[in-house]
């Protein structure tokens, strides 16, 4: 009932408004197997209200996992994208498989996000497999920020977890919280970025903001120094802000960690046990904070003729957009894509590039958890799912018939490691 859901999605209900681009993360969640990418997503669905249930892996009802196969073998392969809406933002989550057996689905859903969340394990840190996802969002540019999950449980240790994110991925890692409690103790973080302590209750969905426990205080300021220190050593300009002043403002700080997320010269590092539910709404800021929106993107490019061209995320422009991924569902044959540029229009006509065939869009869905919500346009920045188009497949570029555009074809997968 809505007595039990959290403040939260009581607020976001009523900001129903056309998000500007700004306010868009297309998001992508990579994990290895078992690190808790599922569980994250459902945390974040239910916390957007995305999903009235709260799905729990074990039983199968979670409502990411809803293809058969996948069940089967209990590992991600449905890549489609589910919208939810988060303090204003939409937050449109692209699955993007956990296993490196379906490298070009990867790809392709790297392609289309324009931001991620890597989640690791608090015990095993980084591992094999999500090097190799690590490694292929770096050849797409793709800004990210690290969760370090399951901090609830026995043997976790977010410091070495951290140290495995340093050595192993050879990335700088920007710890921007402080675990509150260890394993089963673990109840909250300190936000070092505001200096603020949040604790979860026993209540699953129960939050309460305040100052830095007194025992955490000396511990705590030594952790903001060295973040700090960090980020003036990497962002020169940022440098001379901090010498000026007795000390760094939370406003400059976050400034500069997302300039450092954008340019990929460091990851902020968050933690928490999405199991528990502890540690999701700093996630979901950290995502609005530091990861891009569509218009903080370069312009995609694409081939007219001979003609190089760019796009830029205008609605304005020429209508082109990237399909990612086509299934059959009982609405019929769902075409999920990506608008680059241009406005799509429920009735429209496009041009299927690959095939020179034209075709036209029936409806245009925003795929939700538990229902699919139809719209009459996407625009530039949006991902979408369209019913109707008979020929399109993964990787085909669709675009407004007077203005062709051949959207460029993937960067070629690394070959694939089996790993153990
Ligand atoms: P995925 O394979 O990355 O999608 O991982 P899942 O979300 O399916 O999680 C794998 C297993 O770890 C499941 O049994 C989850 O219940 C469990 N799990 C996920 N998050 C946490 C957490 O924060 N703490 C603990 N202790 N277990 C977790």
């Amino acid at each position: 009932t809505h007595a039990e859901r959290p403040r939260a999605v009581r607020t976001n209900l009523h900001r129903r408004s056309l998000d500007p681009l700004t306010a868009v993360r297309n998001l992508g969640i990579l994990a290895h197997v078992d690190a808790g990418k599922t569980t994250v997503t459902e945390r974040i669905l239910y916390l957007t209200g995305a999903t009235h249930k709260r799905g729990e892996v074990h039983d199968g009802t979670t409502v990411t996992d809803f293809d058969s196969q996948e069940r089967d073998r209990g590992i991600t392969i449905f890549a489609a994208a589910v919208s939810c809406v988060w303090d204003g933002h939409r937050i449109n989550l692209i699955d993007t498989p956990g296993h490196v057996d379906f490298s070009d689905e990867v790809t392709r859903s790297l392609r289309v996000l324009d931001g991620a969340v890597a989640v690791f394990d608090a015990v095993a840190g980084v591992e094999p497999q999500s090097e190799t996802v690590w490694r292929q969002a770096d050849r797409h540019g793709v800004p990210r920020i690290a969760f370090v999950n399951k901090l609830d449980r026995a043997g976790a240790d977010l410091d070495s977890a951290v140290a495995s994110i340093r050595e192993r991925l050879g990335t700088v890692p920007l710890v921007t919280q402080l675990p509150i409690g260890r394993e089963a103790d673990f109840t909250g973080v300190v936000d070092l970025v505001r200096m603020r302590a949040l604790v979860w209750g026993a209540e699953i969905d129960s939050r309460t903001e305040g100052p830095v426990p007194e025992a955490l205080s000396d511990e705590a300021s030594r952790r903001r120094r060295i973040l700090e220190e960090t980020v003036a050593e990497l962002h020169p300009a940022a440098l001379e802000e901090f010498c000026d002043r007795s000390s760094v403002s939370d406003t400059t700080l976050a400034a500069a960690l997302r300039e450092l997320t954008l340019s990929g010269e460091g990851v902020v590092v968050l933690c928490g046990s999405a199991y528990r539910n502890r540690g999701i709404e700093p996630l979901l800021e950290a995502v609005v904070a530091y990861l891009p929106s569509p218009l903080d993107v370069p312009p995609v490019r694409g081939t007219s003729g001979d003609e190089v061209e760019e796009r830029a995320a205008d609605p304005e422009a020429p209508f082109a957009a990237l399909v990612f991924k086509v299934t059959s569902t009982a609405t019929g044959r769902l075409t999920c894509l990506r608008v680059y540029s241009g406005t799509l229009r429920k009735g429209d006509t496009v041009l299927d590039t690959g095939v020179r065939r034209a075709e036209r869009v029936g409806r245009i869905l925003r795929v939700q958890a538990d229902r699919h919500a139809e719209t009459d346009l996407a625009v530039a920045g949006d991902i979408v799912a369209v019913v109707g188009l008979k020929s399109a497949r993964a990787g085909t570029t669709l675009c407004a018939p007077s203005a062709p555009l051949l959207l460029e074809p993937p960067t070629a997968a690394e070959p694939v490691v089996s790993v153990a």
